[in-house]
């Protein structure tokens, strides 16, 4: 297969002609050749959406939500294809790929459709005159995405920059280009405004960095990992750039003395393995009651052992590969790492024997890991591996059970397990974190604000969240 560049409504090869490699993570086959594009295919997109933005921008919010619906329907006909993509070019299983991937790709354009709808025009009166705040596009939009949840998360962006009336240059991971080119695919069938949608594939230094500095674009939303994250603020910043931040995470899962761990336990094995620990959202540190501590490593640690890693095709894998050889290098360093600051490996800590994927040197899978005994302070436990990896502590009080969440750089979600709610609720506000869950992981609705506190983030994405950050709001007050 050979995919292309979206640029103006036709699939076109990079300028300068250079291709690259996409490989399945699960096995090192090649699946696909790729535009290594530079600056100057990025060029050719801003121009071909700044073409299409004054028209675009014209339609109302409502005839762009009915494009939004127009597009959920043509990906749910392909929803299996998207899926399957998905599974194969990042290695999970496709049971993931089916309910989260592809099914929240869609969601993502049906709930900005109906949430427009459900819009108000803002009004605020005075005693002699009414203020009426109106919003226009912000214009072209650059939107930078990665790669553990490509459709997903580009769509995310994708809804409600149309919405808003913006023209959009994406780029997806270098390492993911392929349901993003479903996404070009669909919205040429669909016969989307050429211009409105472009689609730039390459490298993060070379694409991503051209999108960051290009001045006919206004506004950036990326999403990616902390150490990118102050590259993208660096060069936008001085241009005064629109920007929100989504980055990287080190959650705390904090089972207070109270839990129940029969519902706990699975509950705490979801939040750290999903996606093999490559969502920002896993919680990669787990905070015990010292009371339970023993009883909860037992059957956390059973339950881990249980699980089935395996090649992502299979409907019953549970955890498929990590995104590449050189992820699973990075993620076996550190455990490495927690053997030398003195932890105990207490299940996985290898490579992943995965049937007949076993001889492969190419496929990138490692087994899930659990550690014990090291510091709460430990590099291990505070630094951001995006792998399958959880370390364990304990703790005696609430108020160390804080210190211990709020001890790292980031503050990207979380999540309290007690069976008091309230007493859960009340902690939760104590949590450094964009998002806290109580009895739960990964429960969204998508009218609430997302993003990070600390180094996980600038601005919030989702609802009417993301509706102000691709507009410009103004205020017009007109004296009765
Ligand atoms: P990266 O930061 O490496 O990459 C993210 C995107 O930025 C990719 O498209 C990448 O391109 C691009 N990029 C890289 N360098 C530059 C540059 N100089 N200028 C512009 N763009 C650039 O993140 P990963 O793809 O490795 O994703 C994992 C990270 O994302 C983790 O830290 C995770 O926590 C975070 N994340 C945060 C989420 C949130 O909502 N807060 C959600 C999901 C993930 P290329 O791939 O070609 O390098």
């Amino acid at each position: 297969m050979i995919i292309s560049n979206f640029i103006d409504g036709n699939f076109i090869p990079p300028i300068e002609n250079r291709m690259m490699d996409d490989s399945n993570p699960a096995n090192g086959a090649h699946i696909a050749m790729m535009p290594r594009a530079s600056a100057l295919d990025v060029d050719a997109a801003v121009l071909a959406a700044k073409r299409a933005l004054p028209q675009w921008s014209a339609l109302t919010m409502i005839e762009r939500a009915d494009w939004l619906d127009k597009i959920a329907d043509a990906l749910e006909e392909i929803k299996e294809e998207i899926a399957q993509t998905e599974s194969l070019d990042t290695g999970k299983p496709i049971s993931i790929a089916r309910s989260v991937d592809a099914t929240r790709s869609i969601s993502n354009f049906r709930f900005f459709a109906k949430f427009a709808r459900s819009q108000e025009p803002l009004i605020f009166e005075m005693s002699d005159a009414t203020n009426h705040v109106h919003t226009s596009p912000l214009g072209i939009v650059g939107l930078i995405t990665p790669w553990n949840l490509p459709l997903y998360l580009l769509t995310w962006k994708v809804a409600p920059a149309l919405l808003m009336g913006n023209c959009i240059v994406a780029k997806p991971s270098e390492l993911t280009p392929l349901t993003a080119d479903l996404l070009a695919q669909t919205l040429q069938r669909i016969q989307l405004p050429d211009g409105v949608f472009n689609l730039v594939h390459g490298l993060g230094p070379e694409v991503g960095q051209a999108i960051l500095e290009h001045p006919d674009i206004a506004g950036i939303s990326f999403t990616g990992g902390t150490a990118t994250g102050r590259i993208v603020a660096r060069t936008a910043a001085p241009l005064f750039k629109k920007l929100s931040l989504e980055l990287g995470g080190k959650n705390a899962t904090i089972i207070l003395d109270d839990a129940n761990l029969d519902t706990v336990v699975p509950g705490a094995v979801t939040a750290a393995f999903t996606n093999s620990g490559q969502v920002c959202l896993c919680g990669s540190r787990i905070l015990i009651h010292q009371s339970i501590y023993d009883e909860f490593c037992k059957r956390f640690v059973e339950q881990v052992d249980a699980m089935i890693i395996g090649d992502p095709s299979d409907e019953s894998t549970q955890m498929g590969s990590v995104i590449s050889m050189e992820h699973l290098q990075k993620i076996e360093s550190y455990i490495d790492l927690a053997v030398e600051e003195g932890g105990e490996i207490l299940s996985g800590g290898s490579r992943a024997m995965t049937g007949p994927l076993d001889s492969n040197p190419d496929a990138a899978f490692i087994r899930p890991t659990v550690i014990g005994g090291l510091s709460h302070l430990s590099r291990t436990s505070t630094e951001e591996i995006f792998g399958p990896v959880v370390t364990l502590h304990s703790f005696t009080t609430d108020d160390e059970a804080i210190e211990m969440a709020n001890c790292t750089e980031y503050g990207l979600a979380g999540s309290i397990w007690t069976e008091d709610a309230e007493r859960g609720k009340e902690l939760a506000e104590r949590v450094e974190s964009g998002i806290v869950w109580v009895n739960t992981w990964l429960h969204r609705d998508l009218r609430t604000p997302f993003g990070g506190v600390k180094n996980s983030g600038v601005g919030r994405e989702g609802g009417r969240w993301s509706l102000s950050f691709f507009s410009e709001m103004t205020n017009i007050c007109v004296k009765h």
